[in-house]
């Protein structure tokens, strides 16, 4: 048994992520502003012997003694980093700084959840961990984009410099149940608008594409990441291949929802990448993993847990 620390524990991925550590006989203190978390997300582990939640902002200091730190703490739909992009580059980068600190105070392995947003719009595709990126470093989506680019920087300086294990994971488009209803984002958008019976919320001419990956495939890679031999640091991208265009996405959200919804057409926000994919073949050979659930089944477990919370 070992004692983890998940900041961001209480927003989608680290609840699930605190799930299979409590599952698999781990102790886990969940550590949440409730910024774009839910007390919901976490609430059936509250009364568990091995599952602690506390109320903290990673951007000050944190005293506590565990083993393991997993980094997601930092909201993650654009919606949310845009509400005030000057504290969430203070999350990503002081964050980082406090999770680091604590790390090698109490010498813990940490990994930190990045994200595909560091190669911005990117000119080779699919994109492999080599790859440095073209990121705006000024425009609407750089408060997220620099400051996971930055806290990337961070975890390998601290690792040069002070020996830390560190553990760096960019993770692409993931979706499943306990994604936030008003995040904004595209699978949760369109599985909303169609169970509500609204129009479907094009944005562009639908043709730009993204990977989606199920929750339970990336936790599980997230995982085997964290046990990793000592020196392997990654990054390492985790995703799924399976390219989709939005508009191909719009149907098959469509079909799976049945009714009525009409397709729109919307601006296209700035900055908006129009392609992305991952090459998972770094994390196929080092941590023998890859995607099991096809976006169809995955989409039919999200858009039940959408209905249900939409008929609470
Ligand atoms: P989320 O918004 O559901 O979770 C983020 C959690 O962090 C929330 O519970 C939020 O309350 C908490 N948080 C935010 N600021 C905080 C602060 N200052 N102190 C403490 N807690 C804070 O988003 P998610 O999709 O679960 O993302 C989790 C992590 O994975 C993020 O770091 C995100 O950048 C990364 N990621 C997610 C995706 C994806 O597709 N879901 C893709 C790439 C990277
Ligand atoms: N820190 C923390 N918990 C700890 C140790 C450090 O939150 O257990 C924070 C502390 O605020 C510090 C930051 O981590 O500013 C970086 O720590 P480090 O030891 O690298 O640098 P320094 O203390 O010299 O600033
Ligand atoms: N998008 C869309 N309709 C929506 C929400 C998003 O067409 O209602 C598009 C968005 O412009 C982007 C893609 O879907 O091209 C994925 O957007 P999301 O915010 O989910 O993720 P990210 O852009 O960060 O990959």
């Amino acid at each position: 048994m070992n004692r983890y620390l998940v900041t961001g524990g209480a927003g989608f991925l680290g609840s699930h992520l605190c799930d299979r550590l409590v599952e698999r006989g781990d102790d886990v203190l969940c550590v949440d502003n409730f910024f774009t978390g839910d007390k919901r997300n976490v609430a059936h582990l509250l009364g568990h012997s091995r599952f602690e939640l506390m109320r903290h902002d990673v951007t000050f200091p944190l005293y506590v003694e565990v083993d393991r730190i997993f980094n997601l703490a930092c909201p993650a739909s654009p919606v949310h980093y845009q509400h005030d992009p000057v504290q969430s580059t203070k999350t990503s980068v002081h964050g980082a700084i406090n999770m680091l600190g604590l790390a090698k105070r109490i010498k813990a392995r940490i990994l930190q959840a990045s994200t595909s947003e560091v190669y911005g719009d990117p000119e080779i595709h699919p994109q492999t961990e080599d790859y440095w990126g073209r990121v705006n470093p000024i425009g609407m989506r750089s408060c997220y984009d620099e400051g996971k680019r930055c806290a990337e920087t961070l975890f390998f300086d601290y690792h040069r410099q002070h020996r830390l294990e560190i553990k760096v994971v960019r993770i692409f488009n993931t979706y499943g149940p306990r994604m936030h209803p008003h995040d904004g984002r595209v699978v949760s958008n369109f599985i909303v608008q169609a169970l509500q019976g609204q129009d479907i919320t094009i944005y562009g001419d639908g043709l730009q594409t993204r990977s989606f990956c199920y929750v339970d495939d990336l936790i599980e890679a997230m995982l085997r990441m964290m046990d990793t031999d000592a020196d392997f640091t990654g990054p390492m991208n985790i995703g799924n291949p399976g390219e989709f265009t939005m508009l191909a996405l719009a149907e098959k959200v469509l079909a799976l929802v049945g009714g009525r919804s009409k397709l729109i057409y919307e601006k296209l926000p700035a900055d908006d990448p129009k392609q992305r994919q991952p090459d998972i073949s770094l994390a196929r050979k080092t941590i023998d993993w890859e995607p099991k659930v096809g976006l169809d089944d995955g989409l039919k477990e999200t858009i039940a847990y959408f209905r249900k919370l939409l008929a609470a």
